[in-house]
C-alpha cells in the first residue's frame, strides 16, 4: 500500500512537534514544515525515523503563496499520498491592548494565522478532494480557545485569527462533507510550549493555573492526541467540530 503522508505546519517545536509523534505512531508518514528553526525541526524528522517512518522537513513560510506552492510541489515529488494537513502553524504578540497595537503587528498575524490556513488547505484540497481525483483525507486547524474568550488586554488580534479559524472550520467543512475530506479542529487552552515566550511571558502556564479549572496547563502531547485521533479513521463521521483541549477553561 502506498504510504500515507500528514503535512504539519509548524512541526518543528511544541504542539506541531508532538503532533508529529502522535500520528507517526498511528503509522503515517510525515512532513515538517518550519520557518526558521531548521535544527528543531530536522530532530523531530529523526526521531520519525527512529520509529520507522518516512519524514522530511521543508522551510517555508505558511503565510507566503510562492513558498507554500513549492512546498507542496516537494510533497508531490517526494511524499507519498497526502492524507492529512495540519494547520499548526500559528504566532502571538506581545501583550497589549488594542489602542496600543500597530498595523504590522495585525499584518503579520493574519498572514501566519489565516491566511496560512487558508492557503495550505486550498493546497491539500486540490490534492485530496475526490472532486479533485483524489482519494480523501482530513484537515485539523489548530484554533485556541482564544477564540472565545477573545484574548482581553492581551491580544485581541490573536484571539479574532483563531475566531475565523474555527468559522473557516465549519465551513469547509459542510463545503467539502461529500467530497471525502474532513475537516476539524482543536481550540487549546494554555499549553506549555514556547509560543508564551512571545507574548512576553514565558512562565504564563505556570502562572495560570488558578484559571484554569483542571489547575495545570496542559502538556503538548494532550493537544497532539487530540489532532491524531480527529485525523485518524476512529473521527470517520466527524467533520466541523471544534473541539476544545483546555483543562476546563
Ligand atoms: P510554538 O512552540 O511557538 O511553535 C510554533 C511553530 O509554528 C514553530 O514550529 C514555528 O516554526 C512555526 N511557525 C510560526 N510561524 C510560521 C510561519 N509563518 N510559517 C511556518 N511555520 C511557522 O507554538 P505552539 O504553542 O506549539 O503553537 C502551535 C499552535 O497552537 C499555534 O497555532 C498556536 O496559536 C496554537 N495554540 C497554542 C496554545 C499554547 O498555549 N501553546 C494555545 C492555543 C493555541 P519555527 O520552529 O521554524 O520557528
Amino acid at each position: 500500500m502506498t504510504p500515507m503522508t500528514i503535512l504539519i505546519t509548524g512541526g518543528g517545536r511544541g504542539i506541531g512537534a508532538a503532533t508529529a509523534l502522535a500520528v507517526a505512531r498511528r503509522g503515517f508518514d510525515v512532513v515538517i514544515n518550519y520557518q526558521r528553526d531548521a535544527a528543531s525541526a530536522e530532530g523531530v524528522a529523526e526521531q520519525l525515523r527512529s520509529l520507522g517512518r518516512r519524514a522530511f522537513t521543508v522551510q517555508a513560510d505558511v503565510g507566503d503563496e510562492r513558498q507554500v506552492l513549492a512546498m507542496f510541489e516537494r510533497l508531490d515529488a517526494e511524499a507519498g499520498r497526502l492524507a492529512g494537513l495540519v494547520n499548526n502553524a500559528g504566532i502571538v504578540a506581545m501583550k497589549a491592548r488594542l489602542d496600543e497595537m500597530d498595523v504590522a503587528r495585525w499584518r503579520r498575524m493574519m498572514d501566519t494565522n489565516v491566511i496560512g490556513t487558508l492557503l495550505c488547505s486550498r493546497e491539500a484540497v486540490r490534492r485530496m478532494s475526490i472532486r479533485h481525483g483524489g482519494a480523501g483525507g482530513a484537515i485539523v486547524n489548530v484554533s485556541s480557545i482564544a477564540a472565545v474568550l477573545g484574548g482581553p488586554a492581551m491580544y485581541v488580534d490573536y484571539a479574532a485569527s483563531k475566531g475565523a479559524i474555527d468559522t473557516f472550520t465549519i465551513g469547509l467543512a459542510r463545503e467539502l462533507a461529500a467530497e471525502g475530506v474532513r475537516v476539524n479542529a482543536v481550540r487549546p487552552g494554555i499549553i506549555d510550549t514556547d509560543i508564551h515566550a512571545a507574548s512576553g511571558d514565558r512562565a504564563r502556564p505556570q502562572k495560570s493555573a488558578e484559571l484554569i479549572p483542571m489547575q495545570r496547563p496542559g502538556r503538548a502531547d494532550e493537544v497532539a492526541a487530540a489532532i491524531a485521533w480527529l485525523l485518524s479513521d476512529e473521527a470517520s463521521y466527524t467533520t466541523g467540530a471544534l473541539m476544545d483541549v483546555s483543562g476546563g477553561r
